[in-house]
């Protein structure tokens, strides 16, 4: 029997960049725009450690990932293990791609791990040429500086970017829900995501070079406006 596999003409767009880079409102406004779903890394991970309790534990390719150690890990600015994240990444991707629905990736894929087993998928489900992949260059001067002073909605979990004119807010402009500093957003840990982002990440560039995408770089430390028009130039 042939088995029927449903291509969508529905797009992927991966974003890429360090932290700070403001690939969760980019993505935001890809999704608008292209009526995507936006899947952020974070989010899922949050979710699935939010009540972790000790002894908690999920099995990917028979062995155990206990959830309070990868709190714990995350919290320090460490990735969480690349298989259970993967595990949990490939997981979603599937339910949206039987939805129909399109992509647009903030924060994920972060390894080359990841990725190896995520494009199979991508190119079953959605083909070549409907992935796309973007990459937003920041400094490390300008990396440390946003993150020091990033914020989140409580509510929505909406990424409030630094800057002269979010520097004062204490609402979220889109529902009025207090806006917080993440835990995790002190100078140390920053400095270990970007080492992280150097090590895991960056290596990615050349992996969809290989696999024949084209990946188009974008100057990051523009405003949100323009780093979105160079985005659609990009995408055309
Ligand atoms: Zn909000």
């Amino acid at each position: 029997m042939v088995k029927f596999v449903q291509i969508s003409d529905k797009l992927v767009i991966i974003l890429l960049g360090p932290p700070g880079s403001g690939k969760g409102t980019q993505a935001e406004l890809l999704a608008e725009k292209f009526d995507l779903c936006h899947v952020e890394s974070s989010e899922i991970i949050e979710k699935h450690l939010a009540n972790a309790k000790k002894g908690d534990y999920v099995i990917v390719k028979g062995k155990k990932y206990f959830l309070l150690e990868e709190k714990k890990l995350r919290e320090s600015g460490r990735l969480t293990s690349f298989p259970l994240i993967t595990f949990w990444m490939t997981s979603r991707i599937k339910e949206l791609a039987k939805e129909g629905k399109g992509i647009v990736a903030s924060g994920w894929p972060r390894s080359l791990y990841e990725i190896k087993e995520e494009m199979p998928i991508f190119e079953r489900f959605y083909g070549k040429k409907n992935i796309k992949v973007i990459l937003i260059e920041l400094s490390d001067k300008e990396v440390i500086r946003r993150n020091t002073h990033r914020k989140t909605c409580e509510l929505m979990r909406h990424p409030i970017l630094y800057s002269k004119e979010t520097a004062k807010l204490t609402r979220c402009p889109f529902d009025g829900s207090k806006l917080l500093i993440r835990k995790d957003d002190n100078p140390e840990a920053i400095k270990l995501r970007l080492r992280e982002y150097r090590k895991n990440t960056l290596p990615l560039v050349d992996y969809f070079k290989k696999q024949g995408l084209k990946v188009k770089k974008i100057n990051g430390e523009q405003s949100v406006a323009d780093v979105f028009k160079n985005i659609l130039k990009a995408l055309k």
